[in-house]
């Protein structure tokens, strides 16, 4: 399901490209819209693009693997070390995924919407924590702030957002919790090799 909307803040058009998105961001104006069924609501928020250097981009198609994806969106975190980029990615025309880049180094994580996480504030890092079925070695508890977003997005995170994460490896899983304003998310991902992600007309 694709569909062509407005833009509420600047009236330009935009296309909605697949029933997983849920957050679309302007690329004239930077604001902020979220996806309604057929409505645009506007969150009041905009962004500017944060310039983080990576092969991929808006738009970007290629190959993981043998499977075909395209960059629907992303999201720019800050954290006290750096920044870290989540891409949104639809796979082989009608899956969703994340793909975290890391300095330069990719995960793909898949969304758990059934998992529930124990509260953030019980959580320190040298702990052993059971999520579902996986025994999770917690490594990292920290804080970042969504600084940047483009495209389009199925995440329940908004730009301006502040988090609060925990991250940890179960066997050969990397265990990914945000803690946002609104709802928790837990993403279980493999880290991948670059060299399986062929970028079409790769720029970088
Ligand atoms: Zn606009």
């Amino acid at each position: 399901m694709a569909q062509d909307v407005h833009c509420p803040t600047c009236g330009a058009p935009l296309h909605i490209r697949n029933r997983f998105v849920t957050t679309v961001t302007c690329e004239f104006c930077g604001s902020v819209s979220l996806v309604d069924g057929a409505r645009l609501d506007p969150t009041g928020r905009s962004v500017t693009a944060v310039q983080v250097p990576s092969p991929l981009y808006l738009d970007a198609t290629g190959r993981i693997g043998n499977r075909s994806f395209r960059v629907l969106g992303r999201l720019v975190y800050e954290y006290d070390g750096g920044f870290w980029t989540e891409w949104f990615l639809e796979v082989d025309g009608n899956r969703r995924v994340w793909m975290v880049e890391d300095e330069g180094a990719f995960s793909l994580l898949q969304i758990q919407p059934r998992v529930v996480p124990p509260p953030f504030d019980d959580i320190t890092v040298g702990q052993t924590i059971q999520l579902g079925d996986l025994s999770v070695f917690v490594n990292e508890v920290d804080e970042a702030t969504i600084v940047g977003a483009e495209g389009q997005l199925g995440a329940g995170r908004l730009p301006g957002e502040a988090i609060r994460y925990v991250d940890g490896t179960a066997g050969d899983n990397e265990i990914s919790i945000e803690y946002g304003e609104k709802e928790v998310e837990v993403f279980v991902g493999r880290p991948i090799p670059r060299e399986s992600v062929q970028i079409d007309d790769e720029t970088y």
